[in-house]
């Protein structure tokens, strides 16, 4: 399994990766980590002429608070980066877990969260942890930048509404009120294994009343996907062990798993019901508020 012939290119700055993408088309790809990439220009299933990679750009790869914005991953940083932030483990440690459930040790220190989203395969673990917490993606290209609530980027497997000449530089989590977050994975193995099933979760709870809440589950619709019914269901309920498992009912309503060898439908529907309940149950106990 070689790699076939490509030019490469790594500039550092954002505006000549993105002229570099515009230049060469269809033919060109960013690439940072190469987690997803190589593999697949090894397997054939991709051929790109022109490599840009983002890994030059120093801007890209902080971890910052910024006043009025919120917390600020930029586009290079990897899981590793996550899961060793001191800024993320003190405000949104279910996002350093969320990426601690990822690979191995090897592929979480070259793969990155921006090339994680930008893939948009369905089982990928960080987007539904990212979409409970409203985070938002600012995109630059050569027409300008634009900002998107990161659940309107996907559009399909491997599908995103990026523009070609388009790049992550920054996966941007606002200031918000919430008492509990998490994400449970259910892998075939401990570790290094993609998710079969993947549900994230985050609440707000006053006096034992759910005042707010998201879910979103991941590998069982084409795009992550929010459980609305559940979460419309649960908000100004207080909460009980039959509240939150009628509402891992129907969250289990609110996908569309396909069969594969991992697991059938009809399993992954039932993994849903059940690690709604569970997700719900951890971060709603006493000790998380
Ligand atoms: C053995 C193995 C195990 C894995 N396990 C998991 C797992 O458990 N869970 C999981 O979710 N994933 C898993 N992955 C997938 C992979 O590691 C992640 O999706 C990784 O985060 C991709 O990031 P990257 O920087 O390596 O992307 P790359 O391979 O460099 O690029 C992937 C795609 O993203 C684009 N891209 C990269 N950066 C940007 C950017 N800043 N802006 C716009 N587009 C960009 C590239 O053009 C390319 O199309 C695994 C991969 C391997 C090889």
């Amino acid at each position: 399994m070689y790699l076939q012939d490509f030019k490469y290119y790594s500039p550092d700055s954002v505006m000549e990766v993105c002229q570099l993408l515009s230049k060469f088309g269809d033919s060109a790809k960013a690439y940072c980590g190469g987690t997803d990439i190589l593999p697949k220009m090894k397997n054939g299933l991709l051929e790109p002429e022109v490599l840009i990679s983002l890994k030059n750009i120093a801007d890209l790869k902080k971890i910052e608070y910024v006043e009025g914005k919120g917390v600020v991953i930029g586009g290079a940083c990897t899981h590793n980066d996550l899961v060793f932030s001191k800024l993320l483990e003190k405000r949104y440690s279910a996002v350093s877990k969320a990426a601690e459930t990822m690979a191995a040790n090897q592929i979480r220190h070259m793969g990155t969260v921006a090339g994680n989203i930008a893939s948009a395969v369905p089982s990928a673990d960080i987007p539904p942890i990212l979409i409970t917490l409203n985070a938002s993606l600012t995109l630059v290209g050569t027409q300008g930048e634009r900002t998107l609530p990161l659940e309107e980027v996907f559009i399909g497997p491997g599908k995103t509404v990026l523009a070609n000449d388009e790049i992550i530089t920054e996966i941007i989590i606002p200031d918000q009120k919430y008492t509990g977050s998490g994400y449970y994975k259910f892998a075939l193995r401990k570790s290094g294994a993609l998710a079969v099933v993947g549900v994230a979760a985050t609440i707000n709870v006053e006096e034992d009343m759910i005042k707010d809440v998201k879910i979103a589950l991941g590998a069982v619709s084409p795009t992550p996907v929010r459980a609305k019914e559940a979460e419309k269901f649960l908000i100004g309920k207080k909460i009980s062990n039959e509240l939150l498992e009628e509402a891992g009912s129907i969250a289990s309503g609110e996908c569309k798993p396909i069969s594969d060898f991992r697991a059938s439908a009809e399993y992954r529907t039932d993994l849903v019901r059940i690690y709604t309940k569970r997700v719900l149950e951890q971060i709603t106990k006493k000790e998380n508020s």
